[in-house]
């Protein structure tokens, strides 16, 4: 069978793109992956008479991780399942992304095209809707934000307008310490070994590890992470970058609106780590807690580095003593 015919406009920007679909006053399509248009038209079970084809818009087509993931709607689903960034920031739509189809259907699929077509069966939908994603739209009206769950209306229907075009797909990266809510404890950790290729075995072997090293883990392996004492979540990150297997452990504000005592047991933890072989670099901001568990310390102020050198010395010099450490020095400080 054969497509019935249609008009072909190819804009080569998204304002182009929004300015025909307003001229043909909701009676164009947009035409993104064409994997599940091209299939409907073919099959004649659907019919437009104008076609807009947004693969040339290449400003559609972007992955921006920050606080927020930023996702272009022509953003193909290849790119979601192989970017490090959706990995880090999104790891729930890397993973679903591999299951879309056969790697064909993925290297022109895109994320546009697969929440707009709003397929039940679909998986980058339903990922939307887990992580509260928020759609960014743009039609002659304007741009409009739309979450997830409103996004979706029911089965192949959403809020876009006719002549709406998805722009982008919007994930809010976890804050703080960034635990997946809704995930156990053992499902956080695993989370984090997720980028490496050296079989379940050492995956398993290493979890093992992890739940020896924090005992307080493995207690409450089953229970949902985001449940878990602020100090027992700041453990489950820690455990989680352990769990990738890195060759430098990197942990952002250990102490960040923890107990001291909790502190406290983290560094001792942390000592522990270190003992097997393993760097770890620490960005603080209780300087005697830094001072404390490292070995070498580098003093940043507005983003440049004014001191360095062993802990045990910088513990001494005098303007750390007296601007971070609270003590007066009667040398005095350097202006
Ligand atoms: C053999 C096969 C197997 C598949 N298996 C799976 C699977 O296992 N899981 C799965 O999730 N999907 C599967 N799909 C569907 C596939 O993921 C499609 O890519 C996806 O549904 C549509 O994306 P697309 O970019 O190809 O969009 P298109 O087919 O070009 O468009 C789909 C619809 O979305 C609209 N649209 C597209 N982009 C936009 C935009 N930016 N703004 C507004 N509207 C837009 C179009 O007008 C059209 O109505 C399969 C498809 C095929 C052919």
């Amino acid at each position: 069978m054969k497509m019935p015919p249609f008009d072909y406009a190819c804009p080569a920007t998204l304002s182009e793109a929004v300015a025909l679909l307003a001229a043909h006053d909701g009676d164009a399509k947009v035409l993104a992956g064409g994997q599940s248009l091209v299939p409907l038209m073919a099959l004649r079970l659907a019919r437009f008479d104008h076609l807009v084809d947004l693969n040339p818009v290449s400003e559609l087509r972007y992955v921006h991780a920050g606080d927020v993931l930023s996702v272009g709607a022509m953003t193909v689903q290849a790119t979601l399942e192989r970017s490090l960034d959706v990995a880090r920031a999104a790891p729930l739509l890397a993973r679903a992304a591999r299951h879309v189809g056969h790697f064909q259907i993925r290297n022109r699929g895109t994320l546009g095209g697969s929440c707009a077509h709003a397929d039940p069966a679909a998986e980058l939908p339903a990922v939307a809707v887990t992580l509260d994603a928020e759609f960014e739209v743009i039609g002659p009206r304007g741009l409009r934000r739309i979450p997830a769950g409103e996004f979706f209306e029911s089965t192949f229907m959403t809020a876009l307008a006719p002549d709406e075009i998805v722009a982008a797909g919007i994930i809010h990266v976890p804050e703080g310490r960034r635990l997946f809510a809704g995930m156990n404890v053992r499902e956080n950790l695993l989370m984090g070994a997720y980028h490496r290729r050296d079989g379940t075995a050492a995956i398993r072997r290493d979890l093992d590890v992890v739940f020896g090293m924090f005992s307080r883990l493995y207690e409450r392996r089953l229970q949902d992470a985001s449940t878990l004492s602020g100090g027992e979540q700041q453990m489950c990150a820690i455990a989680r970058g352990l769990m990738a297997a890195p060759r430098l452990l990197m942990i952002d504000e250990l102490s960040l609106g923890l107990a001291p005592r909790i502190v406290e047991e983290l560094g001792e933890a942390l000592a522990k780590i270190n003992a097997t072989g393993l760097s770890i670099l620490l960005v603080e901001q209780d300087v005697l807690t830094a001072l404390d568990l490292s070995h070498r310390a580098f003093v940043m102020v507005s983003g440049r580095v004014t001191l360095s050198g062993p802990s045990k010395s910088l513990a001494d010099n005098p303007f750390i003593r007296e601007a971070y450490l609270g003590v007066s020095s009667a040398a005095g400080v350097a202006s």
